[in-house]
């Protein structure tokens, strides 16, 4: 099974434009309902509304996980 990973562009955009150490802290505080609070990884950037949304996964159980930055 091959996933297509679609990365919205403007919100890329908007989360690159970020300061690296906001990024780096929401990478590290994602909610996992397996785990609690863990990093995502392999994520893309995508976007709902005017919300950017990186879709990834748990860094410690591999189950995906997203999170939602307003
Ligand atoms: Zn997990």
């Amino acid at each position: 099974m091959v996933t297509i990973k679609q990365t919205d562009e403007l919100a890329l955009k908007r989360w690159q434009a970020m300061p690296a150490d906001i990024r780096k802290r929401l990478e590290d505080n994602v909610f996992c309902s397996n785990c609690g609070v863990t990093t995502i990884v392999n994520y893309h950037v995508d976007s709902s509304d005017f919300a950017i949304i990186l879709k990834g996964y748990c860094q410690k159980c591999n189950k995906e996980v997203a999170r939602v930055i307003d």
